[in-house]
């Protein structure tokens, strides 16, 4: 007797052009543009075979599978698969557990601003210590899956990055054996975010350039087909990180917040949001979008100054230095993804300066958090919002973390020991003594008075 089909056959999707022109390429083909206009790919569900499942069963199936064991389904991306890329087999997968990470109440700190429902969703507690990892484990996935067709030409996976996508693509490719090549503007990440590619064992690139630069050189190594692009204008990365809000909502016991905040950069995030959230509506899951808020840093705010100025599209600039180092970015690839994301969730686009973001990140940190400086434009750009009234005092919030901090020490080093060009008002210097019990105790009660 015939095996009973896989549940989850029925369900497909493909790349479609972003900009609806015709045509359909399987998801394991190497393409990064629309073949007829060169705009935006996007991945397209069979939405009407995923509706012949009730949201009260996609519901369940997403709690019952939520941070289990039963590979592959204990990650928050995979746990979700029949909406992502549900057509990569079992053995395929190359998985860290992903998502599931935790909402932190943000308690004390929306008691400071008026916000009396301010969550965190902390994105950077991951694998590779940030939110890339939702994507690329779908991305390094499918090139498996199309290795395995004998559908790719390119043997190396590359990207440019500035600092957490190939912190990411490195771990991914280490844990299935795939060649990885980084394209990273020198000098402009972390300490820790060089040393996570090295240790992959991945080829780093250290160009001396800023991350748009590194951009345009690993797109054309890519059309040369002398390497797989794995930034996030493979719209494979998308399917993945849009599983944040889904998980979202399903921490609210499937209710989704009013507002999310999110810091960004090239903007795939704010566009994979918007895909999850809207997947959820469609399917009835949900009842509604919340509305967005596209944190950027000033220094790096082309977004920004489109809306400002009401203008459809995003004029490239050149990005300047930033604290916010994995957001200095000049020429956003998926802005006219985020655009069409910012009109349909009544969003705002919002900026903190270099002191803003820091000082938003020390404050929150004094109230148990500890927050990477992408974290900190999110946060100042919520404090602008609920200063403005625009976030409410009852509004649920949502800031989304992006990053681990741990990554970033020598920010916060620099923060406490007011090395950065920035005004550390909330600084925290250690205090030198010898070991001496009489002036310990006095440093002890000087806490008290
Ligand atoms: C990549 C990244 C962002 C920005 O995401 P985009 O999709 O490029 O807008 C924000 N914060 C951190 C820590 C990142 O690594
Ligand atoms: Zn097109």
């Amino acid at each position: 007797m015939e095996p009973p089909p896989r549940d989850d056959a029925a369900f497909s999707a493909s790349f479609r052009c972003f900009a609806g022109c015709e045509g359909s390429f399987p998801l394991t083909r190497p393409i990064y543009r629309c073949p007829t206009c060169d705009g935006l790919l996007e991945v397209r569900h069979d939405t009407a075979a995923l509706r012949t499942r009730s949201a009260a069963t996609w519901r369940k199936l997403f709690d019952d599978r939520y941070k289990r064991t039963v590979w592959p389904y204990g990650s928050g991306v995979w746990g979700k698969r029949e909406w992502v890329a549900p057509e990569v087999p079992d053995d395929l997968i190359v998985s860290t557990d992903e998502g599931g990470t935790n909402l932190f109440w943000a308690e004390r700190l929306g008691k400071e601003i008026g916000v009396s429902d301010l969550w965190v969703k902390q994105c950077g507690n991951a694998h590779s210590g940030s939110f890339k990892d939702l994507g690329m484990t779908v991305l390094v996935s499918v090139v498996r899956q199309a290795i395995a067709q004998g559908a790719l030409k390119a043997r190396v996976v590359a990207c440019a990055s500035t600092g957490d996508t190939s912190a990411s693509l490195a771990a991914y490719g280490a844990a299935c054996g795939l060649p990885v090549a980084v394209l990273l503007p020198r000098g402009l990440v972390s300490t820790a975010q060089l040393v996570q590619p090295l240790a992959h064992g991945a080829t780093v690139l250290a160009l001396d350039t800023d991350f748009d630069g590194c951009m345009t050189i690993v797109r054309e190594l890519a059309r040369r087909e002398l390497v797989y692009l794995a930034n996030s204008m493979n719209p494979l990365r998308i399917e993945g990180q849009k599983t944040v809000a889904i998980e979202i909502a399903q921490q609210f016991d499937w209710e989704v917040p009013d507002w999310v905040v999110l810091p960004s950069g090239n903007l795939g995030n704010a566009a994979a949001l918007y895909a999850g959230f809207k997947m959820m509506v469609d399917l009835g899951l949900t009842a509604r979008l919340p509305r967005l808020c596209v944190a950027q840093a000033e220094n790096a705010n082309p977004m920004y100054r489109a809306y400002v100025a009401h203008d459809e599209t995003v004029a490239s600039i050149k990005a300047k230095r930033s604290l916010a180092s994995a957001i200095q970015i000049g020429s956003p690839v998926s802005a006219p993804r985020a655009m069409a994301a910012l009109r349909a969730m009544d969003g705002v686009v919002e900026q903190a300066s270099e002191d803003e973001l820091a000082d938003a990140c020390a404050r929150a940190d004094r109230t148990g958090l500890y927050t990477c400086p992408h974290t900190g434009v999110a946060l100042a750009a919520t404090f602008k919002l609920r200063a403005q009234g625009l976030i409410r005092e009852t509004d649920r919030v949502v800031v989304v973390s992006t990053a681990n901090a741990l990554k970033f020490t020598e920010f916060k080093m620099g923060y406490h020991d007011r090395t950065l060009a920035v005004e550390s008002r909330r600084a925290n210097a250690p205090i030198l003594l010898p070991p001496d019990v009489e002036q310990v105790s006095e440093a002890i009660r000087r806490i008290a008075s």
